[in-house]
């Protein structure tokens, strides 16, 4: 094991992904505080055990405490998966490479999505992000490791088909994690004409919603287009009135958290907390 981590660079790797992790992060998180400071939001917020707690989720993917764990586990993988290393955008030119990966990218997150709504499962692990009730920047951050961990493998694939080299990474993560950092946020922001294209607060706090006619739609992770295109897209001139999963109660530590998922499908209190009526019937309130 020692010998694996030495070969990949494990430390060095781990280092470098902090850093830019957590420089990139920080910066969108002043960006948007600042914008909130203007806006006059409600600042207290912040002090509530609510955003504490998505605090400690934060340090946890910010500061690498996961990363430690999955480092290894895809330097493990990746010279299994050689097979799959086609290359496919490195015949593109640059710019058109750069634009389509994206594209591709956020298509599949915004698959995977719709399948975290729909399959009781992933369901039971993605409910962890909407326990939140009190929404703000840092909630972004509010994912179980597992769908955290199952995501990130299923997304080696196409990358290694795609075979974009590391350094392009870094424009489409600086801002997926803007993106992802505001449109939890406490601004109000609708994007005006361009709400059919790009996701916005208002329209990230519909997903979030309570109720039906509002939570099924919007999952899109970057652009709203996807749902615009396959009939998800939930209108929204204000961010949704109440925010979270009816009837679906978590106590607000990281490790109750990531614990609710396994008691749920174990059969544990199912029936209290599973809320399958917060699963995609299917049936979208379409603007
Ligand atoms: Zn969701
Ligand atoms: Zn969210």
């Amino acid at each position: 094991m020692l010998d694996l981590l030495v070969r990949h660079k494990f430390l060095e790797e781990l280092v470098m992904s902090t850093l830019i992790g957590l420089g990139v992060y920080s910066f969108c998180a002043m960006v948007v505080i600042a914008a909130e400071l203007r806006q006059r939001s409600d600042m207290s917020i912040y002090a509530t055990r609510n955003a504490l707690n998505d605090l400690a989720y934060v340090v946890f993917y910010q500061c690498s405490i996961y990363n430690i764990v999955v480092l290894p586990l895809f330097a493990f993988l990746a010279p299994r998966l050689h097979f799959a290393r086609a290359g496919l955008l490195l015949r593109m030119p640059p710019i058109a490479g750069f634009l389509v990966c994206w594209l591709i990218f956020d298509f599949l997150n915004y698959w995977m999505h719709r399948l975290q709504h729909a399959v009781r499962p992933l369901w039971a692990f993605h409910s962890v992000h909407h326990t939140q009730t009190r929404l703000t920047f840092l909630t972004a951050n509010r994912i179980h490791v597992l769908e955290q961990l199952y995501v990130g493998m299923l997304m080696i694939i196409p990358a290694f088909l795609l075979g974009m080299p590391q350094p392009r990474w870094l424009p489409i993560l600086m801002v997926q994690v803007f993106s992802e950092t505001m449109q939890h946020s406490r601004l109000t922001w609708t994007f005006g004409p361009l709400r059919r294209l790009l996701v916005s607060p208002a329209f990230h706090s519909m997903h979030h919603s309570t109720d039906a006619r509002e939570y099924n739609g919007n999952y899109g992770r970057v652009f709203s287009l996807w749902d615009a295109l396959f009939g998800t897209f939930v209108h929204a001139d204000e961010p949704a009135r109440s925010q979270g999963v009816e009837g679906m109660v978590v106590p607000e530590t990281l490790i109750a958290q990531f614990i609710h998922p396994f008691r749920v499908l174990a059969g544990a209190r199912a029936s209290e907390h599973l809320n399958s009526e917060h699963l995609n019937s299917g049936e979208v309130h379409v603007s």
